[in-house]
């Protein structure tokens, strides 16, 4: 069966072929700066690729533009659209709505839509990509996958904010989050590797890219997460904050006299490392140069303390602990990061070995604890669209 996999952005589109249930990747792509004159579509196939600069005015063109790549007579990977059995979307926020992934109908389309107002980044342009799908595809299912819904197992103490209970019965406001795809896939592959059932297994996974989070996971299921009603709170990230006293903001508005649109740029795209360092949000810019310049160490310490903070937050939480999990570019590649957050717990038994850990970079799969550690340390590759193909088969086969 093949399936197309489509993760819709506010300006892009990622996309992923497979032939399932062997999960052979068959084609992926990008499509960049939707409704700008030079869009940019990248595409990989056969191990060649395609990069065409080109004006999309919008999603519905772009989806045109990724059909023809996939059906041309050169570059194609399948003969007609037809041979497309199902077509599975990357939805950011499910809400309480749904707590595993779902074939689309139009109850779930109004779900998704009721849902924006706590996703208005990421939900409508998910809806975008969902609807133009079911024109382009017409018969083929549609299965929505969603960020918060590996997160719906959270306690109600886990999940409620101090704040009047009011602001949850009237707008919903609770702790969702996001990157649930990624952290139930890690924690799955975890527990083979740990040789248990997913079941048996008590695990803190972190997600750490351009977006971080962090999840601790009590027999299989998420029972707390780093991130909240927003992709905001948490770790540090590239360019978000995470976690700061929220007072900041009252005194600030007063000194700087800024809006709540000036605190929604500040917080989203102009903290993390991108704030501290005044640099870049790029861990690997900030590690090239932080023996000469402070602020890229002061970002990079800050961030691996933040993390450690979690972790030790979460070993308290579930207090038996098979394995600490990273994943995402820097999970997978940050060796630094890893080391410094996990050091200097052995009496919570948790010792990385330095060696296997340096060894352990791109896309690579390992241990990269010591043999007495009591608490494992796993590296994981993410692969968020191959989970979002299986569960995709899994609901149309
Ligand atoms: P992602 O959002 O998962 O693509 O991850 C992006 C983050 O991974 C960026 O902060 C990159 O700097 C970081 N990253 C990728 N490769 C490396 C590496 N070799 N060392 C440290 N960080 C890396």
């Amino acid at each position: 069966m093949i399936i197309l996999v489509i993760n819709c952005g506010s300006s892009s589109i990622k996309f992923q072929l497979f032939d399932m249930p062997s999960k052979k990747d068959l084609a992926k792509g990008l499509i960049e700066r939707i409704g700008e004159e030079d869009a940019k579509i990248t595409y990989k196939h056969n191990g060649e690729k395609l990069v065409e600069v080109l004006p999309i005015k919008d999603h519905k063109e772009g989806l045109s533009k990724l059909a023809q790549v996939i059906t041309d007579a050169e570059t194609g990977v399948v003969s007609s659209l037809s041979d497309i059995e199902a077509v599975g979307h990357r939805v950011v926020h499910g809400g309480e709505y749904y707590s595993s992934s779902v074939v689309i109908d139009d109850i779930v389309l109004k779900a998704i839509n009721d849902c924006a107002d706590l996703a208005p980044l990421h939900n409508p342009p998910n809806l975008m990509g969902i609807t133009e799908a079911i024109n382009m595809f017409p018969g083929v299912k549609n299965v929505a996958v969603f960020d918060t819904a590996f997160h719906q197992t959270l306690p109600e103490y886990a999940y409620t904010y101090p704040i009047s209970h009011s602001y949850y019965d009237k707008y919903k406001v609770r702790r969702y989050g996001f990157h649930g795809t990624s952290h139930s896939f890690v924690a799955g592959r975890a527990a083979e590797l740990l040789g248990k059932p997913l079941s048996e297994v008590n695990l803190i996974t972190c997600h750490l890219g351009n977006g971080c989070s962090i999840t601790a996971v009590k027999n299989g299921n998420s029972i707390d997460t780093s991130m909240g009603l927003t992709p905001l709170e948490g770790l540090v990230m590239g360019t978000r904050s995470g976690d700061i006293d929220p007072a900041i903001l009252f005194y600030l508005a007063k000194k700087e006299n800024l809006t709540i649109n000036d605190f929604d740029r500040i917080l989203n795209k102009e903290s993390g490392l991108l704030g501290i360092s005044g640099i870049s949000n790029d861990q690997r810019n900030l590690e090239d140069i932080q023996d000469s310049n402070k602020m890229a160490k002061l970002a990079l310490d800050i961030f691996d303390y933040k993390l450690k903070k979690y972790i030790g937050c979460y070993l308290a939480v579930l207090n038996r602990v098979d394995a600490i999990v990273f994943t995402g570019g820097i999970g997978e590649n940050g060796h630094l990061s890893r080391e410094k957050s996990c050091s200097d717990m052995d009496a919570l038994g948790v010792e990385i070995d330095t060696k296997k850990n340096e060894e352990t970079i791109r896309g690579k799969e390992g241990d990269i604890s010591k043999a007495s550690s009591r608490v494992k340390i796993l590296v994981v590759p993410t692969d968020e669209e191959g989970q979002i193909a299986s569960d995709t088969y899994q609901l149309v086969k």
